[in-house]
């Protein structure tokens, strides 16, 4: 896939089945629509309002941000935020392909969404490293 930010080759990376499609270059990572759910499963987040199509009812963020293409069809996608205090800016594709994070966003939603999760679980914390490790926020 090619990094709808840097137009540079993605790699992919792999957890549990899961496959995302990570930007060495600019630390952003693609989900297709099922991955992020699969993910927050696999987590046992709730993974209420993070679901595709919710993002896509949901309302045009304001930003300045550049609009990004999908990187499957092509189309500009969607600018919307997760979450609040702060909220966390994706791009979303209006075909429903998936969702793009640019770099350190990842580790940003999962704070957010762990912040209010009672810590312990295994699967949990196991998750966590890994995309700890993948998706540091840039220094
Ligand atoms: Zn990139
Ligand atoms: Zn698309």
């Amino acid at each position: 896939m090619i990094c709808p930010v840097c137009k540079e080759d993605t790699i992919v990376v792999e957890y549990n089945n899961i496959e995302l499609d990570y930007c060495n270059d600019c630390r952003g990572v693609w989900f297709d629509s099922a991955e992020l759910e699969l993910l927050l499963q696999s987590m046992s987040l709730d993974s209420q309002n993070l679901l595709l199509g919710d993002i896509l009812k949901s309302s045009e963020a304001m930003t300045q941000e550049k609009k990004r293409k999908c990187p499957i069809c092509g189309q500009k996608m969607k600018k919307a935020t997760i979450g609040e205090h702060p909220g966390v800016l994706v791009d979303a594709c209006p075909q429903g392909h998936g969702l793009w994070f640019d770099g350190g966003e990842v580790a940003q939603l999962l704070k957010h969404l762990t912040g209010k999760q009672p810590a312990g679980q295994d699967s949990q914390q196991q998750v966590i490293s890994f995309l700890g490790e993948v998706f540091k926020a840039p220094e």
